[in-house]
């Protein structure tokens, strides 16, 4: 896949005072070394000089509140870089979950249509939307497995070799190796949730592979211990895409 060729403009400086504010209300930031500060300052600076953030149906969002956002969607990129932010402009943030329309035409012809209520989403070649009040319900309980933020970011890492399917592009070995490990792990989890047993991670998880990679991120940022003891291997293909844990 071919990324269209854009002028790389220098991205401004940020506000110090603002970045320490916003800072300040984030767990994931409470202890993070000056190397990876850096690398985070500059993918936010990226950030918010590449994409639109566009609060919906009254919502307003601050300029501390903006960088929160900002830094959220930058902390999974912080070992793959800046490519990682290819392939989509704009951030639309809810002020609460919201209601989408979903239709399917079934094997018969026939349409089905249902409402659908998400706390995220990301379109495969558009936009990633956001519940505020999810974004701030993973801020107060940082450790609860849940990080809807952290969620959607990957689905557009998984998005960017052009096919959703629960691997981002990596180097070929590496690649093989994380297909490999990532549908032993799926496929472990879906057996135990077809046979009703409790499964120890969410098991939204065993909706598809790219849900599978979706969920286990979220775990890496919110509850890592839990992913490491359940599948080892899935959590250090995730240590390595993502960096240490934030929150050990
Ligand atoms: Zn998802």
């Amino acid at each position: 896949m071919i990324w269209p060729f854009r002028r790389r403009t220098a991205a401004p400086d940020l506000d110090p005072v603002l970045w320490r504010q916003a800072a300040a209300g984030l767990p994931w930031l409470r202890n993070i070394d000056d190397a990876r500060a850096a690398k985070l300052q500059a993918l936010v600076a990226g950030f918010l000089a590449g994409k639109s953030m566009t609060p919906l149906h009254g919502l307003r969002l601050n300029d501390v509140q903006r960088m929160r956002l900002a830094m959220l969607c930058c902390l999974p990129l912080l070992e793959f870089g800046r490519e990682g932010l290819h392939g989509w402009r704009e951030l639309l943030v809810y002020p609460d979950a919201f209601r989408v329309q979903r239709s399917h035409q079934d094997a018969h012809g026939v349409l089905h249509e249902w409402d659908d209520e998400l706390i995220g989403e990301a379109w495969e070649h558009g936009p990633v939307i956001l519940s505020w009040a999810d974004v701030r319900a993973d801020i107060a309980a940082p450790r609860d497995g849940f990080c809807v933020v952290a969620h959607e970011i990957a689905h557009k890492l998984d998005a960017l070799d052009g096919a959703m399917d629960g691997t981002p592009p990596l180097p070929r070995d590496w690649q093989k190796q994380w297909a490999s490990d990532f549908q032993r792990a799926y496929d472990a989890l879906c057996e135990e949730v077809d046979a009703g047993r409790e499964s120890a991670i969410d098991d939204y998880a065993a909706e598809s592979p790219e849900e599978f990679f979706a969920v286990c991120t979220e775990y890496h940022f919110s509850d890592p211990r839990r992913l490491r003891d359940a599948m080892p291997e899935v959590a250090a293909h995730l240590q390595r895409f993502y960096g240490m844990p934030l929150l050990a």
